[in-house]
């Protein structure tokens, strides 16, 4: 079956007591069993919930995964594949994480005993230098989160796998319409489900998707540890996944338009979009992504103070940190979601901003930027 028809019915039969055709929101902590010890395959709300199972069902099957096991945030997700290493193993990192992925590994995982290199992953050679016999993960972001630098996932999985590694991809940014990294030889793939998944910034989950040994493995981890996200935060997940499809599809078009206009615009200094034919990572983009992505950072020519003009001057995009929703935002990663990597390798450039485009209307944000612009020039 293809990816949209996929998105709207794995896993989300009609329910067999009433026909309804939604899942329901199995909001309940406990089941009644039918004997001691006896229960139908679920007996407690942490251990298992029929909703979790549906959108657990849905995206193992976008991501073409024999299991997917589904968490209450994107870094409780993170945080179960680090517990399955031990302490003295090593994971090879991209430069160009997400912020909180860092303070996860930095100031939780480190701590605890795990070792870690960050690289620039488009630098293979760097890549291959990085590996020890001790690291079990190579940890890949593409693109990238804030800088959209694209990662060969194919070409890294053949390294990890090499080196005795294991390849994690979070596709957070690409979401599996644009990328199924399994296919490509990654052996995790992890989401936010929180962004594009979502997509209406209603909802903050996570996932790891994944073969069924490692993912029985997870669910011990969320079982022992805790990090479920309640039945009404996975229906509204699998509620948005059921449009990923078509919401793809108009955040790369809309994005694609912006990208190109504001690299011709005099205020901006630089745009890093993977479907601009100059970008260094366009051509693997091409061969690994379905279309380029609803992220667009940008560097402004007036520096720090006209990137602050602009994020507080648009009146569409809202100034917010997160991003995959409907509705267009803007941030500085610098003070806002990358303020953790200041001082370290993985600090970003004080005049950028990062746009997630929405779905709005292309002509009503490229207005909406001009005008922003205008204001900081
Ligand atoms: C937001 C994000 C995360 C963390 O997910 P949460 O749901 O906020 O915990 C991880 N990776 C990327 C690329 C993200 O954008």
């Amino acid at each position: 079956m293809h990816f949209v028809t996929r998105a709207i019915h794995a896993g989300q039969e009609p329910e067999p007591r009433t026909g309804s055709v939604n899942v329901p929101i199995y909001q309940t902590s406990t089941y009644a069993q039918d004997g001691v010890g006896e229960h139908r395959g679920w007996d407690y709300g942490r251990s298992g919930n029929p909703t979790r199972d549906a959108l657990q069902t849905a995206l193992a099957s976008l991501e073409e995964a024999d299991d997917a096991v589904v968490f209450a945030s994107g870094l409780a997700a993170e945080d179960a594949v680090f517990r399955t290493l031990s302490p003295g193993d090593h994971v090879v990192m991209g430069d160009d994480v997400y912020g909180g992925t860092w303070r996860q590994v930095a100031q939780v995982h480190v701590p605890a005993g795990l070792e870690v290199s960050t690289v620039d992953m488009g630098d293979l050679d760097a890549v291959r230098a990085a590996v020890r016999p001790s690291t079990r993960l190579v940890w890949v972001e593409t693109p990238t989160n804030p800088l959209l630098k694209v990662v060969d996932i194919a070409a890294t999985a053949e390294i990890a796998h090499e080196a005795d590694a294991r390849l994690v991809v979070d596709n957070t940014f690409a979401t599996p319409w644009l990328t199924q990294p399994l296919g490509l030889g990654a052996d995790l793939v992890v989401h936010s489900t929180t962004k594009y998944l979502g997509g209406h910034s209603d909802v903050v989950g996570g996932a790891v998707c994944t073969d069924a040994e490692t993912a029985e493995r997870l669910r011990f981890l969320q079982n022992a540890v805790g990090a479920v996200g309640g039945p009404f935060d996975n229906y509204l997940t699998l509620r948005g996944i059921k449009t990923l499809g078509v919401r793809m599809q108009a955040h790369c078009a809309n994005a694609g338009a912006i990208a190109t206009h504001l690299a011709e615009h005099p205020a901006v200094a630089a745009v890093h979009y993977p479907g601009l034919p100059d970008h260094p990572g366009h051509e693997i983009a091409a061969r690994q992504m379905r279309d380029f992505g609803g992220m667009v950072s940008v560097q402004l020519a007036g520096g720090r103070a006209a990137a602050e003009v602009v994020a507080t001057s648009t009146e569409l995009f809202f100034l917010a940190e997160s991003l995959g929703g409907v509705e267009s935002l803007v941030e500085h990663p610098g003070v806002m979601t990358h303020a953790s990597v200041a001082g370290t390798p993985l600090e970003v450039p004080d005049d950028l901003l990062r746009l997630s485009v929405g779905i709005e209307h292309v002509d009503d944000l490229l207005a909406d930027l001009d005008a922003a612009l205008a204001h900081a020039a």
